[in-house]
């Protein structure tokens, strides 16, 4: 069954998004109609909003709606701890579970031979300049435990090795996980328990 028009483009739209199909893009649609005031027209203008504000930190690479982040505008959070994550997912998970207190760094990826990515399409120079600029002493290399992860974190580390201490996320990140999928008591558990690399 086909919708018109608008209905269609939006179902279109919204089937391209993580985790919706058509299918439950086209139920999505059809529940957000049905509740037009109660969620449809908040919705649209909560996206508008976003659409307006929502930027990258210009230091940390984190999302928010200010160039400088709420994490690197809190002088509470510079405690000389730097906790590098692939992506701001990561980042999220990492302040679900509450458990660091630092602040963080964004690479945008991972290296990877096969898809043509080096240090400079990461934000890994920043990262190598933060290290000054921040007076870091601690580094945390919260990467997936993936082929790439790890080559990333052991590149990081070979910049960075006489510099600052260097530690990973520890027991509890299952091999090849990813760490927006973990619970916040395993992100805990893993944070707790970093070993130096
Ligand atoms: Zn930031």
């Amino acid at each position: 069954m086909s919708a018109p028009g608008d209905l269609e483009t939006l179902i279109e739209l919204m089937a391209k998004l993580p985790g919706l199909g058509p299918r439950s893009a086209r139920r999505a649609v059809l529940h957000l109609v049905k509740k037009r005031s109660l969620t449809l027209i908040p919705l649209a203008d909560a996206m508008a909003r976003v659409a307006e504000t929502a930027r990258e930190c210009l230091n940390c690479g984190n999302i928010g709606t200010t160039d400088l982040c709420e994490i690197c505008e809190s002088e509470k959070r510079a405690n000389g701890e730097l906790c590098v994550v692939e992506d701001v997912a990561d980042l999220w998970a990492m302040e679900r579970a509450g458990v660091f207190k630092g602040r963080y760094h964004v690479l945008g990826g991972t290296l990877s031979a096969l898809d043509a990515v080096g240090p400079a399409d990461l934000r890994i120079p920043k990262l190598i300049d933060r290290v000054t600029t921040e007076e870091i002493t601690e580094i945390i290399l919260a990467l997936n435990a993936t082929v790439d992860g790890q080559t990333t974190a052991h590149y990081i580390a070979d910049q960075l090795q006489d510099r600052v201490t260097l530690t990973s996320l520890a027991q509890g990140v299952p091999v090849g996980g990813e760490l927006d999928y973990l619970d916040d008591g395993t992100i805990s558990a893993a944070m707790r328990a970093r070993k130096a690399l």
